[in-house]
């Protein structure tokens, strides 16, 4: 659903992606796991066409990731790492403009938009401008908004970055949640390895490069680590570290 192969970029004479290759099968939650300045943005960018592409192959959705290629966008929603909603409109007004652009008819976009408000928790909020909102809630019109097209991939760059800890907990759920109910295929980009849940397909990104892939118990075992703090530490020469909890070997699906 979502590939990656062979794929380098270079900002200059800073190589930001050496060689990654990775794929996230259909329908799964994909985790891009990886430090700062692993490289995760500058796939995002690649993925959205923001970046031109200097090799390798990207696909999505069957679609190839060429400049100009509009069929491989069409499939996409993308939260970014940077909030990119307006602020002095309200939350209804930034879904129903995301609505127009994407040619969704008015009936429909007033019907999606209810069900996503409902589905996040905005409903109450529905008539207030984006200033007023808190980081939370900004971040979750974000994702309400990147699923209105209910695209087939679901792209999200950080989404939590700078959130409480439950805050975090709850849109990492919300996010299982819509994703499972839409069937859509999901890559998830963090550092913060609380974040994997068990059963999602995770790929270590370190340095430009990929350490490992595959469904995170599987990881676990084939590297013989006790939990993802063990996993993340060994796999990005990480410090051994005080851990933030997260999936152990043997936590059911
Ligand atoms: P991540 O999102 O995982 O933190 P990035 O993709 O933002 O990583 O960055 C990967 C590497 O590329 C980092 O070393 C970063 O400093 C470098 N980099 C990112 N953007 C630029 C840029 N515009 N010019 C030069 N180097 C960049
Ligand atoms: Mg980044």
């Amino acid at each position: 659903m979502l590939s990656i192969e062979a794929v380098s970029y270079n900002y200059g004479k800073k190589q930001a992606l050496d060689g990654v290759s990775f794929h996230v099968p259909e329908g799964r939650f994909g985790v891009l796991l990886g430090p700062n300045g692993a490289g995760k943005s500058t796939l995002y960018g690649l993925l959205t066409q923001l970046l031109p592409v200097q090799s390798g192959n990207l696909s999505i959705a069957g679609h190839q990731v060429a400049g100009g290629n509009l069929a491989a966008l069409r499939d996409l929603g993308i939260v970014f790492q940077s909030q990119t909603l307006d602020l002095d409109l309200t939350v209804v007004q930034n879904l129903r403009y995301f609505c127009n652009l994407r040619g969704i008819g008015a009936t429909e976009a007033a019907q999606r938009i209810d069900r996503q408000l409902g589905t996040l928790g905005l409903e109450e909020r529905r008539n207030d401008k984006v200033r007023a909102l808190n980081g939370g809630h900004r971040r979750r019109l974000e994702i309400a908004r990147a699923l209105l097209h209910e695209p087939k991939v679901l792209l999200l760059d950080e989404p939590t970055v700078g959130l409480d800890i439950p805050t975090r907990r709850q849109i990492v759920d919300d996010v299982h949640a819509q994703a499972a109910e839409h069937g859509a295929t999901v890559l998830w980009a963090t550092h913060l390895i609380d974040e994997v849940k068990a059963g999602d397909w995770v790929t270590v990104l370190h340095q430009g490069e990929v350490r490992a892939q595959g469904e995170i118990m599987a990881l676990l075992d084939e590297h013989d680590a006790d939990d993802i703090t063990e996993l993340f530490d060994r796999l990005t020469d990480r410090k051994p570290q005080a851990p933030l909890k997260g999936v152990r070997r043997g936590d059911a699906a």
